[in-house]
């Protein structure tokens, strides 16, 4: 149902817009799969202090035929409607386990990758089997995983949500809180759920070091989950002035963000990996691209 206009060109309509292309994206996603369409990008996470790589965060990308680059921001959401982000979460498992030891076969040493885990997903009995076949399979230390739930997730199906937490948990794998900060809960939940790490959002460093009030909210966060003996990490930490903020901290949590690296295709991971090996860790700053 296209309408032509005056010219005789197919006027855009949004409404069909949309459909045509979350039916379309739905449709296409086992292709994308298939053949590498679908891809992982990794960001490191760094602590600021010893200027080590404490992690790197598994990232999805859509290289679509027609469409181009789409966000996971995008196409995520339009894949949970269309049921079908459990097999996409299976196919990121497999392959980020598989890049980890890849990685390991080379020499290239990393402490931990996070997985983001989906919220209708988390507690479906299939992600703990998908999990366990791909450890054992490519021979991963459950500690070597960590999985990136979000509070709003969490929120939503509290109960079963702390109970996957637990059994993930008790195999050994660290279990990440995401975009902590824009759920809009109440805070009761923090001491329910046997989480590792908080991830504070991104908005709440925004305004830093520039805003005295941002910087205190900021401050006061950092201080409520070392309180309760969490892991921080702030992530979007674009500048050297929030770096240095950070590092001023009485207790310095964990960062990332582009100034420390933008999420990196595999090969761009290694030149960066081997970039910073050269350099040292001690005595540097990181540069890259
Ligand atoms: P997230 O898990 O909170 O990931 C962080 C997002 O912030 C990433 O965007 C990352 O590229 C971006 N980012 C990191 N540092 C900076 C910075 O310094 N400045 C700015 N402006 N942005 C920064 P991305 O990759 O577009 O992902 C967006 C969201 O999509 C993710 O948020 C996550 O919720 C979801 N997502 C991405 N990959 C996957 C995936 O493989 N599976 C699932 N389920 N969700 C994913
Ligand atoms: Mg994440
Ligand atoms: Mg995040
Ligand atoms: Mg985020």
């Amino acid at each position: 149902p296209s309408t032509q206009s005056r010219h005789g060109i197919i006027k855009y309509d949004p409404k069909i817009h949309t459909f045509n292309f979350e039916r379309q994206l739905s449709l296409d996603i086992q292709r994308a799969m298939n053949e590498n369409e679908l891809f992982i990008v990794y960001q490191p996470k760094v602590h600021p202090e010893q200027n080590s790589v404490v992690g790197i965060e598994a990232l999805m990308r859509w290289k679509h035929p027609v469409y181009g680059i789409i966000s996971p921001a995008v196409f995520i959401p339009i894949l949970e409607n269309a049921n079908r982000i459990s097999d996409v979460t299976d196919w990121l498992i497999e392959r980020v386990c598989q890049q980890l030891a890849a990685w390991t076969n080379i020499g290239i040493e990393l402490p931990q990758i996070s997985i983001n885990i989906p919220g209708m997903y988390l507690t479906s009995p299939r992600l703990n089997k998908v999990i366990n076949r791909s450890l054992l399979k490519y021979k991963i230390q459950a500690s070597k995983i960590e999985l990136e739930i979000t509070e709003t997730s969490v929120i939503h199906d509290i109960h079963n949500a702390i109970s996957a937490v637990r059994t993930f948990r008790e195999k050994g794998l660290s279990v990440a809180l995401d975009d902590f900060g824009t759920g809009l809960s109440s805070l009761s939940y923090l001491k329910e759920i046997p989480i590792s790490t908080i991830k504070i959002d991104k908005s709440f460093i925004d305004g830093v070091p520039n805003s005295a009030k941002d910087a205190s909210i900021l401050k006061s966060i950092i201080h409520l989950c070392y309180s309760l003996d969490l892991n921080v990490l702030v992530e979007g930490v674009e500048t050297k002035e929030q770096v240095q903020f950070i590092m001023g901290l009485e207790k310095v949590p964990i960062v990332q963000g582009y100034y420390y690296s933008k999420p990196l295709t595999v090969e761009e991971y290694e030149q960066w990996w081997k970039k910073r090996k050269e350099v040292g860790e001690q005595n540097g700053e990181i540069s890259i691209g």
